[in-house]
């Protein structure tokens, strides 16, 4: 099992080296020395999606949505709470699919909401549909498990 865990800071996309034992005690970006965890999800582009596959060592767990769909605004406050129970084990991550529409098309996202577990660039599930808090977390843990 990994010592450590390289976790890119979400507010200046720094790979920060942090050891298994100091993951839980809310640690800090080595650069801009922002919370590398905030229990909120993080919007992410194209560009950050890929830096987190390459470099990151986490799960990522991904959220494509879209402003003009309901279901994706309802399941928004249900994907926040599943982050503030699943990080920092997880990175969890929003994708705007009108913004970064090339990335959708990458993964074929056909319907929104639609989520999708990642480990070392790697999708290992994806889920379509709303979920809510409890659905969300028992989803990716049972992938992690
Ligand atoms: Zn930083």
């Amino acid at each position: 099992m990994a010592e450590s865990e390289i976790v890119i800071c979400p507010a200046c996309a720094t790979a920060n080296r942090v050891p298994l034992e100091r993951l839980r005690e809310t640690p800090l970006c080595g650069k801009c020395g922002k919370p590398l965890f905030s229990g909120k999800p993080v919007a992410i582009d194209t560009g950050a999606f890929d830096r987190l596959m390459r470099l990151g060592t986490l799960p990522v767990v991904v959220d494509f949505w879209a402003e003009w769909c309901g279901p994706c605004r309802m399941m928004a406050p249900q994907f926040e709470a599943a982050a503030a129970v699943l990080e920092p084990a997880v990175r969890m991550a929003k994708v705007d699919i009108e913004a970064e529409q090339a990335l959708a098309a990458r993964y074929a996202i056909q319907s929104i909401p639609t989520i999708a577990l990642f480990k070392g660039g790697r999708e290992l599930g994806r889920q379509s549909g709303l979920m809510d808090r409890a659905a969300l977390v028992r989803w990716a843990q049972s992938i992690l498990a």
